[in-house]
């Protein structure tokens, strides 16, 4: 029987070191962290996850601000924002819900933000740092997943590790964290041939290709670790929606331990984000303390 890695109970105990984090800092006198959370026109699924992310800053005590711009916005506008946030000491994270509407390029977006405010870890900067092994922010989503294998495998050392999926923000990511464990890593994407016999293989299976159940109860090794990143909404039986993983999870009951969808990865992407709103706000303070006196 597989073990189910519960995303709901670590999200809540990394919120918890985070919350302690941001109250050791507000006891040390430093500034309360603050996120900047921009939202670019109506997507509901986006407005979905900007709300769950301002909720989740006011439970652990992040100081959050909105900003919700038409969905006509031009890039300049967008870029002008970003800029005043950039020079804002009380914002210590900057996130940029994408999808972005089409006048704007995402990826000037992106480049547009401080590094060092780059709480999503998209930025070039951030991720030549991964790639470079060296101390960056992370993409948050990635990152949970790290975690969740972790709270089963302290240290996967030699464990051979399959990504399904090679998107920048979460396929590669993914696999430069692995790597970065000592896993010996695969990356699998849409033209990989004998997907099947690779996955057979493996002792640790990341499911990032956003195709319902691909991941079928033959394609694992007995023991392996999965963890699905998937979310695909679903028409049931029932003629109700709900939300299935990349994986066939009532197939995998061989696996060693497995995550659900929803409650594995999903809670620990904005769990990640917190953190990491903490690490920036800690890092750019630092960083102050040591500039010189104007
Ligand atoms: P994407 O569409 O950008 O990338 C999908 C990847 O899957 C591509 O690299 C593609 O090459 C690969 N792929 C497609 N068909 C394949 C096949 N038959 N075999 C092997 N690989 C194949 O998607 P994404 O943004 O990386 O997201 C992937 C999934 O993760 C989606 O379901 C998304 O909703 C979900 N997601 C979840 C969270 C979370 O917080 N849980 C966060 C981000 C994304």
């Amino acid at each position: 029987m597989a073990e189910i890695i519960d995303g709901r109970e670590i999200a809540r105990k990394l919120d918890e070191k985070t919350g302690a984090e941001i109250k050791a800092m507000l006891d040390a006198g430093q500034r309360r962290p603050g996120l900047a959370v921009i939202l670019v026109g109506e997507d509901p699924a986006s407005q979905v996850y900007v709300s769950r992310k301002i909720k989740a800053c006011e439970r652990v005590g992040i100081e959050s601000s909105e900003y919700r711009l038409p969905a006509d916005t031009g890039q300049d506008e967008l870029l002008a924002l970003i800029g005043r946030l950039n020079d804002d000491a009380n914002v210590h994270g900057i996130l940029c819900q994408v999808p972005l509407p089409p006048q704007i390029d995402t990826r000037l977006v992106l480049l547009a933000i401080d590094p060092a405010k780059d709480v999503d870890g998209f930025h070039p900067m951030n991720a030549g740092l991964l790639f470079t092994g060296s101390e960056g922010l992370v993409a948050c989503t990635p990152s949970g997943v790290i975690h969740l294998l972790k709270s089963v495998v302290p240290d996967p050392t030699g464990m051979d590790a399959l990504v399904i999926g090679r998107s920048n923000i979460v396929g590669k990511p993914v696999a430069m964290l692995l790597l970065n464990e000592g896993c010996t890593v695969t990356i699998a994407h849409s033209k990989t041939r004998n997907l099947p016999e690779i996955a057979r293989r493996s002792d640790i299976i990341v499911a990032a290709s956003g195709i319902a159940e691909m991941v079928k109860g033959g394609w694992v090794k007995p023991g392996a670790v999965l963890l699905d990143v998937g979310i695909t909404r679903v028409r049931g039986e029932n003629g109700k929606d709900r939300l299935v993983g990349d994986i066939a999870f009532d197939e995998v009951q061989h696996a060693g331990a497995v995550t659900p969808v929803p409650g594995g990865v999903g809670p620990m992407t904005i769990a990640c984000l917190l953190a990491n709103t903490v690490r920036a706000a800690k890092a750019l303070d630092r960083g102050k303390a040591r500039a010189p006196a104007a």
